[in-house]
């Protein structure tokens, strides 16, 4: 006596990060493409906490396997290693359809698969949305608005993007994404039913496992900061970014997954910097005043200005940010300052 069983739910809230039990008719099958990335591993989370069983297909490119660890072998988590260019056959209920690399640094270091990645890959999950009946959700980009030259941009804006550009292949693939999506919603659909699409136009996005190397502002000012180096501002840092914190995203992705709105919907945080300011803010909140402000050439084709109008998603999905930049940052700053101890890039405080 003293024994009791320990039950299946107690054994796994030992090993796993708590999720919520589902009935049958509740709980979905839901695929992530790029679920091993930056954003896509903190939808997982989510969607997992929420208690659905997620399967997630990345090739690894620029994803992780650190970053869904913590939820491999449990019995409502897969993990395929698959490239999107390539046909899958699966059985799922909803897609969110995330795998492309997103950082200009990334993108170009293969501009050809980036196209395919963003067009054969977005064409393979249509198919199989259309097939399984499944709800389509596409991570579009404020890139294409190209250099927009409304401001704020609004989602019936139209952009202005550059097609030979070294951006192209990020910007025209996201564009041809989005315009495969309504075709497949007017065409693709079985009989009278249309298939069910949804497109978040997401723009510059941060947060705790963003990729060390990826080259973005964020993760390259913190990094610079921590490590007491050049913070590197590619021309006159008078170009400006609005960021929104992961989290933000997410809920986002999540109410504009299961709303009944169809057309685009841009997601971000309108509190706009120009780079130098944010380079200065980086720096007084990492508090290493060892390092320099450095002006280096500036990109080609650099949009000169971007900030989200969300009326839309206010409107439409009762969304706004909700997580400041200031209070996002010191998050992300405290997640590399350990990335970087661990790789012994820089010495423990
Ligand atoms: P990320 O690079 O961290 O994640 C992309 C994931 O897709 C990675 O895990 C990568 O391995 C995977 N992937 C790439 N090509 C693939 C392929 N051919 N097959 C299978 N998997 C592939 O980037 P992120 O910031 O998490 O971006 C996620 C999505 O959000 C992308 O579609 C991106 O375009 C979009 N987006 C992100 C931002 C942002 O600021 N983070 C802004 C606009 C749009
Ligand atoms: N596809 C896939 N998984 C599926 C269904 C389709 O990967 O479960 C791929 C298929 O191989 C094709 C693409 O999706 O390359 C588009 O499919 P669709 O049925 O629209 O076109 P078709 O197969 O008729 O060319
Ligand atoms: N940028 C910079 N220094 C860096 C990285 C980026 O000044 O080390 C600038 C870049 O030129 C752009 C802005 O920061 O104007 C945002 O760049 P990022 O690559 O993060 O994303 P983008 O919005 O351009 O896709």
């Amino acid at each position: 006596d003293g024994e009791r069983t320990v039950s299946r739910q107690e054994q796994l809230g030992q090993l796993y990060p708590p999720t919520a039990t589902l009935s049958e008719g509740q709980r979905r099958r839901i695929l992530v493409t790029g679920g091993a990335g930056f954003v896509g591993s903190h939808l997982v989370d989510r969607l997992m906490a929420e208690g659905h069983e997620v399967i997630v297909v990345d090739n690894m490119f620029t994803g992780r396997k650190k970053n869904v660890a913590h939820w491999i072998g449990h019995p409502h988590f897969m993990l395929i290693v698959h490239d999107v260019v390539e046909p899958i056959l699966l059985e799922v209920d909803q897609i969110y359809h995330l795998a492309c690399p997103a950082s200009p640094p990334h993108y170009q270091y293969n501009p050809i698969k980036t196209i395919k990645t963003s067009t054969m890959g977005t064409l393979n999950m249509l198919g199989l949305a259309k097939r399984v009946r499944a709800r389509m959700l596409l991570t579009s980009t404020s890139e294409v608005y190209g250099d927009p030259q409304i401001h704020p941009q609004p989602e019936s804006y139209w952009g202005n993007v550059n097609p030979i550009g070294p951006r192209a292949c990020y910007d025209e693939g996201k564009r041809v994404a989005e315009t495969m999506m309504y075709a497949y919603r007017s065409q693709g659909g079985e009989g009278d039913s249309s298939m069910e699409v949804r497109v978040a136009r997401i723009f510059n996005t941060f947060g705790p496992r963003m990729h060390p190397n990826d080259g973005r502002v964020v993760s390259n000012f913190i990094i610079q900061a921590l490590q007491g180096k050049n913070i590197t501002i590619y021309g006159k840092g008078r170009q400006t970014r609005s960021f929104q914190y992961v989290d933000d995203l997410v809920s986002g992705l999540m109410k504009l997954m299961n709303s009944d709105y169809e057309l685009p919907v841009n997601l971000g945080n309108p509190d706009e910097y120009s780079v130098k300011d944010f380079a200065l803010l980086v720096r007084e909140l990492v508090r290493n005043m060892d390092s320099q402000i450095v002006h280096l050439p500036a990109t080609k084709d650099d949009p000169a200005k971007r900030k989200p109008d969300i009326t839309t998603a206010k409107k439409e999905l009762g969304w706004e940010p909700t997580v400041s930049v200031r209070d996002g940052l010191a998050k992300t700053i405290e997640y590399f300052r350990k990335e970087l101890e661990e790789t012994g890039e820089i010495t423990p405080t």
